[in-house]
């Protein structure tokens, strides 16, 4: 396989990396604080309108609605780029993309042209609000004009901040999706309690009480088992590619780092045992980027159930290594890895995270296996 990079995916890196440096490095540590604080929200607008002026709104849409049609790996790309430096900007553009503007492509035309261009330019923002089980908190019942839609749910990505709704609910025990405003009524958006990690994420709690949704809005009926396939392993492909971006952040400051701090004389990067852990980080990097870029090459041709596979594979490297990098990071820091001084505690804050988006790695591992043994 030949993943030498065309010149537009090199430009997509490229430019994504710029951008993580110039504007999103300076304002971290005081956005981590503000929130950290419990002050008022981060105005994120100037980084996500920075964003959304690059296209990264609408990376995978197509270019007549309103997005770039990038390919998958150049949306890999991007991703990794801007969470090496900021994961919580990774993971909100990776759900807004995959998953927001994901499912609104099968709306009905008219939502589609009411909702697909503003989540392209950025004047709106996604957000998935899954329901974890069946039993679970978002009830749809059918009423006359469509749908009613009531309970909670915690921790959502962009769910204190987020425009668009998407939200996968139980109707008569089949999951359904149903896209609704943010500013409806019955509504609540609210932050969570400070989270451990990806703080500037826009975590938070969505409540539903009695909201009317029109019968429109009603997207899982619209889409077929390929779209849905492609839908769910592109928002893996995205988890993955933030994990990625963590694990390459979180070394690369370990690693320069224990080139410059000396003891007994020495760089400690000529200590056997942190050399070991730079070893070991390396070979997680370079499986993960591997599980990630065959995984995007198969969704590129047009192979969904290998890329599904391969994308499910890669987010699973992807936590466990982000994890690993993370802690490993702030071993090899030291005491001062235990300070916000460095980056270090927060790319092993965030890599956290990486192990529950989406339903936790227990859940994917459970689903690797069963369509690994056939039940699926
Ligand atoms: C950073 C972050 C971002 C998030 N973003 C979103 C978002 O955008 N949208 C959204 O809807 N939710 C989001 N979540 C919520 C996330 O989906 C849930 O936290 C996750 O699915 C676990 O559900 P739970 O918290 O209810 O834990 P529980 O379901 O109570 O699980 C507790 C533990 O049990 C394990 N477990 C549960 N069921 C099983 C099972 N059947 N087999 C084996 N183990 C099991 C879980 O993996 C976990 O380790 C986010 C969470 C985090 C931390």
């Amino acid at each position: 396989m030949d993943f030498t990079l065309s010149d537009q995916q090199d430009a997509v890196r490229d430019m994504a990396r710029r951008y993580a440096v110039e504007r999103l490095l300076p304002g971290i540590a005081e956005r981590e604080e503000q929130v950290a604080s419990g002050g008022p929200w981060p105005d994120l607008s100037r980084e996500r309108a920075g964003l959304f002026e690059l296209g990264f709104g609408g990376m995978l849409l197509p270019e007549d609605e309103g997005g770039l049609e990038l390919d998958h790996l150049s949306f890999h790309l991007a991703l990794v780029e801007l969470s090496k430096v900021d994961p919580s900007m990774g993971q909100l553009l990776s759900n807004h993309n995959a998953l927001g503007v994901g499912w609104m492509r099968h709306a009905e035309p008219r939502l589609k042209e009411l909702w697909l261009p503003r989540l392209a330019a950025g004047q709106a923002l996604a957000s998935w609000v899954r329901m974890d089980d069946l039993q679970q908190p978002l009830q749809a019942v059918v009423t006359e004009r469509g749908f009613e839609l009531t309970g909670v749910k915690r921790m959502v990505t962009a769910g204190a901040i987020g425009d668009l709704l998407l939200a996968n609910a139980n109707l008569e025990g089949r999951r359904v999706v149903l896209a609704l405003q943010a500013a409806t009524e019955g509504v609540t958006l609210e932050r969570e309690p400070l989270s451990l990690g990806l703080r500037g994420a826009g975590i938070g709690r969505v409540t539903f009480t009695q909201v009317q949704v029109d019968e429109n809005a009603r997207l899982d009926t619209r889409i077929s088992g390929k779209g849905l396939m492609l839908v769910r392993a592109t928002a893996s492909l995205g988890w993955a590619s933030v994990a990625l971006g963590i694990m390459e952040g979180a070394a690369d400051a370990a690693r320069l780092y224990s080139a410059q701090r000396e003891q007994f004389g020495r760089s400690i990067n000529s200590f056997e045992a942190l050399r070991f852990k730079l070893a070991d980080m390396q070979w997680k990097i370079e499986s993960t980027r591997g599980l990630a870029l065959r995984a995007a090459a198969a969704a590129d041709a047009g192979q969904p159930t290998e890329f599904a596979r391969l994308a499910d594979l890669a987010r699973l490297a992807g936590a466990d290594g982000a994890a690993f990098c993370g802690r490993e990071g702030v071993q090899i820091h030291g005491g001062y890895g235990y300070s916000r001084e460095y980056h270090a505690e927060r790319f092993m804050r965030d890599a956290r995270g990486m192990e529950l988006v989406g339903g936790g790695v227990e859940g994917l591992r459970e689903q690797i296996a069963a369509r690994w043994i056939g039940e699926e």
